[in-house]
């Protein structure tokens, strides 16, 4: 084992600046307020740290998680994660992709109101809204193919 001079575990130590380097650049890449995968937080990261890998960041991301330093969102596909710790709700668009948080406080309480009428409780709910974008639709309307 490798010790410095107070006798503090060198290896461990630069275990967890690893570690703490690669949380610092995952919330980095997603700080612009983008819903990613962890796969195209992978690409993000690698640019910094170009050695990290994919399961790596997987790990990280269970951390960063469990800590409540990142949101995830699925819809469809792969899971989505984000570094907005607020609770909100989605509007997605299905023609570009664009993930757009919003507040919808009403949401709350219709979902506890169903959720009574079955006896629930704990409860949570999360509203997606799919849709086009406004510039989506401009496109479309314009004649340039979107289906
Ligand atoms: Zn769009
Ligand atoms: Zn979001």
């Amino acid at each position: 084992m490798v010790t410095d001079g107070k006798g503090v575990d060198a290896g461990l130590l630069q275990t967890r600046y690893r570690l703490t380097k690669q949380r610092a650049a995952i919330l980095r890449a997603l700080e612009d307020g983008a819903h990613l995968t962890a796969e195209a937080i992978h690409e993000r990261v690698r640019a910094e740290l170009p050695a990290v890998s994919l399961g790596t960041i997987y790990r990280t991301l269970d951390i960063l998680r469990a800590i409540g330093l990142v949101q995830v969102f699925a819809h469809g596909g792969a899971a989505r994660y984000e570094a907005a710790l607020d609770k909100h709700h989605h509007l997605v668009c299905l023609a570009c992709g664009e993930i757009v948080n919003v507040p919808a406080p009403q949401v709350v309480s219709i979902a506890l109101a169903v959720a009574q009428d079955h006896r629930y409780s704990g409860v949570d709910a999360a509203m997606v809204i799919t849709g086009r974008c406004a510039r989506c639709a401009g496109l479309a309307r314009n004649g340039i193919g979107l289906s």
